[in-house]
């Protein structure tokens, strides 16, 4: 098992919730870490392998301002633990940016057909194919190319999706793979589990299968696999992590 976090908001730093998040999901183990941020309104890709401390050492330096982000800690399935094989991935275009914990099963069918069309792959994953779907999929609707790539996949996924025309947004979705989705007054989040998020948020909704979140700073929306609306009622934790 590995993690997921995100992080859409005025409040805090994207880089900085997003690494302490992390580092509350390190327990469940990973190979290497990486994050994707939106800076001056362009997404860029962090990654690192081995511990998350490579990864902060890294981007150190790099005074990263951000409001909007994705992280990952990875658990190599497809392709070896690597910088290249790191979390996230994005399409040839730079168009679209995802992190993915669990296993696409039909993922050489998929990438054969996004290779006959011209796409090019920088790593082994099967995430990669993901994002590159996205991308294929994509006529300008998040919602609808998302849709369209889950009603293709077979396998288990929890996803934190990013597209850059949409720099102030994420999307998740999962099947068979833990996501949770937190709001608060300052921001939403997505993350694996409810203690990489409790010390910024207690107001807490569980994705159901196939459930597609789009979260923005100022809210939250769900859909099902069909693009339907769906209201879900939010769960208050009243739990510690400890
Ligand atoms: N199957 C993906 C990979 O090998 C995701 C692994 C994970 O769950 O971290 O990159």
């Amino acid at each position: 098992m590995c993690g997921i976090i995100g992080y859409t908001g005025k409040k805090y730093n994207a880089k900085d919730a997003i690494i302490d998040g992390l580092k509350n999901l390190e327990y469940r183990g990973y190979d290497s870490a990486g994050i994707a941020v939106v800076e001056d309104g362009k997404v860029n890709l962090y990654k690192a392998k081995g511990k998350i401390s490579n990864l902060e050492d890294k981007i150190q330096s790099l005074n990263i301002k951000s409001e909007t982000g994705i992280g990952h800690t990875r658990w190599a399935t497809h392709g070896e633990p690597s910088e290249n094989n790191a979390h996230p991935h994005k399409s040839d275009d730079g168009n679209v940016v995802a992190v993915h914990n669990g296993i696409i099963e039909n993922y050489l069918q998929l990438k054969k057909k996004l290779l006959d069309k011209g796409y090019t792959f920088q790593s082994e994953t099967d995430t990669e194919v993901l994002a590159q779907l996205l991308d294929y999929y994509y006529k300008g609707n998040p919602l609808e190319a998302i849709t369209k790539v889950l009603h293709r996949v077979e396998g288990s996924y929890a996803l934190g999706i990013m597209f850059a025309d949409y720099p102030d947004e994420i999307y998740a979705a999962r099947k068979d793979s833990p996501l949770i989705v937190g709001q608060s007054e300052n921001g939403s989040f997505i993350a694996s589990d409810v203690p990489a998020i409790l010390k910024y948020t207690r107001t807490v909704y569980y994705m159901e299968n196939q459930e597609v979140a789009a979260l923005r700073r100022d809210g939250l929306r769900f859909f099902s696999v069909d693009e339907e609306e769906v209201t879900k009622t939010p769960v208050q934790i009243d739990w510690d992590a400890d």
